[in-house]
């Protein structure tokens, strides 16, 4: 943002914009202690070395074997004396329900990870730090698939039971930690604790992957530390086409594969309109709280930040996919033809992404406008899910999260945001479980891209201030502040 672009704003528009409200911040709860007494160098190497042990553990999926990752997990926790048990929605994949008993006082609180990961191609990894390597390097950064998506996260969690368990922490609610089968393809890990072990879980809160701390993503010299709310919806269509088949020697009007890339172009020209979430435009208002000037000016002015900013944003695919319902042409299928043959149906398959209160009725709606309203043209869903939030105002967890991961710095910030991927929190939340999204990692931009793909790491000193991060938040949240640490 320049000033001279501010210069040539009308005045009026400068007039009737006021700041977003943003509440007062609160002092942080007197945590009397108990977050205190670790080492966090010597519980950082600890959990990087566990870490290291079950990015070694083959859970990628397809097939997934979580089972393998499970027991992993249920030998850290037997040591330390905390018992688990291991649930399997089909042989081998299994997912792990531990708890630390709490009074009562107040319900559960679930810390979720996923324990599948996505298939890596080993080729394209550097020589010994491999995908299932758990190689710590010289430099101290952890290798493996699932370092950062999420055996990092897992690993966190883990160790939070870890050390509340080992410096006895009085406990107000129920703490457990959840790790389950098969995020990565079709939720079927989360689908099976909710449908036959929820009455054990019942969490008022729950806290998963979703946003991360992200260097540079604004400023180069500053960390965003994105918490997850929302999720946007997920609507995945075929797009079937039935039309004149017939030889291939002879381009007719109407053949079928013609049309129906005729009428995807159509679809690919058009122009989604931009609308900015609430978390989005809470999120901007604190970062430019915090950053002050005519830039902090602007964007705690969500009407100045859309006026001048919106052509920035949507020329950037990530941010373009959060301020608009996406539609992304994935596959083809034209039911394996010869080439001198033109089918009678051919189909295209369409992931579309759905802002909050978007339904399949209103992007089915915009897709018919397209295509002119042909009724040679059908859609069939294959996969719905709404858009799906939780409330963040005022909310102790969520207080902690933004307070925990900033705290005594200039250089970063936190905030709300909807995300533009789905997470098991999208089912979680249709329990009203109030679930947020946050990896307390603070990674750079190209460090966030290897999720999937090649070269995934995680440093040891993320490990050990995630660590730190995570286990304060939930003593605020989870412990007994009535009682002290004895002396
Ligand atoms: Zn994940």
């Amino acid at each position: 943002m320049n000033r001279l672009s501010i210069l040539f704003l009308p005045t009026t528009v400068l007039l009737c914009t006021c700041a977003h409200e943003l509440p007062i911040k609160k002092p942080a709860p007197d945590l009397r202690g108990w977050h205190q007494g670790v080492d966090w160098t010597r519980a950082g190497a600890e959990a990087a070395r566990v870490l290291s042990g079950y990015l070694k553990v083959d859970t990628f999926n397809p097939p997934g074997n979580e089972t393998r990752g499970a027991r992993y997990l249920g030998s850290v926790l037997a040591r330390e004396g905390i018992p688990y048990e291991i649930v399997e929605h089909a042989a081998g994949r299994g997912s792990l329900i531990a708890r630390l008993k709490g009074s009562g006082k107040a319900r559960p609180l679930c810390l979720l990870s996923h324990i599948d990961v996505a298939t890596a191609d080993a080729s394209q990894w550097p020589a010994g730090k491999g995908p299932l390597s758990g190689t710590i390097d010289d430099e101290g950064m952890i290798w493996g698939r699932g370092a950062l998506d999420m055996k990092g996260m897992g690993t966190l969690e883990l160790m939070t039971l870890v050390w509340l368990k080992r410096k006895k922490v009085p406990l107000k609610r129920d703490v457990i930690l959840l790790a389950v089968a098969d995020e990565e393809v079709n939720n079927a890990g989360m689908k099976y604790v909710l449908s036959k072990h929820w009455g054990r879980i019942d969490c008022s809160h729950m806290l998963n992957e979703g946003g991360l701390g992200i260097r540079g993503v604004l400023f180069p010299d500053h960390t965003a530390f994105a918490i997850s709310v929302a999720e946007k919806g997920v609507l995945w269509l075929r797009m079937v086409v039935r039309g004149k088949g017939g030889h291939g020697s002879t381009p007719l009007p109407g053949h079928t594969t013609p049309l129906l890339l005729e009428m995807l172009r159509k679809i690919q020209k058009r122009k989604p309109k931009p609308r900015m979430d609430a978390s989005l435009e809470e999120f901007f208002a604190r970062v430019g709280r915090q950053r002050g000037g005519m830039t902090g000016f602007v964007m705690q002015r969500a009407r100045l930040l859309q006026g001048l900013l919106i052509k920035k944003l949507m020329a950037k695919p990530a941010t373009r996919a959060a301020l608009t319902n996406t539609v992304n042409i994935t596959g083809l299928d034209t039911g394996g033809n010869e080439p001198n043959v033109v089918p009678t149906v051919a189909s295209a398959r369409l992931d579309c992404r759905l802002l909050p209160g978007e339904t399949k009725e209103s992007i089915v709606a915009e897709l018919r406008g397209l295509v002119g309203h042909d009724p040679r043209v059908t859609f069939e869903v294959m996969h719905y899910e709404l858009a799906a939030g939780s409330a963040w105002k005022n909310d102790p967890l969520f207080e902690a999260l933004m307070h925990h991961t900033t705290r005594g710095r200039k250089d970063a910030a936190a905030g709300p945001v909807l995300s533009i991927g789905f997470t098991d929190s999208i089912l979680a939340r249709k329990k009203g479980v109030r679930a947020y999204g946050l990896v307390p990692f603070e990674v750079t931009q190209e460090e966030m891209q290897t999720m999937h793909g090649p070269r995934e790491r995680v440093s040891v000193k993320n490990v050990e201030n995630g660590l730190r991060i995570l286990y304060t938040v939930v003593v605020e949240v989870a412990a007994d502040l009535s009682q002290s640490p004895a002396r």
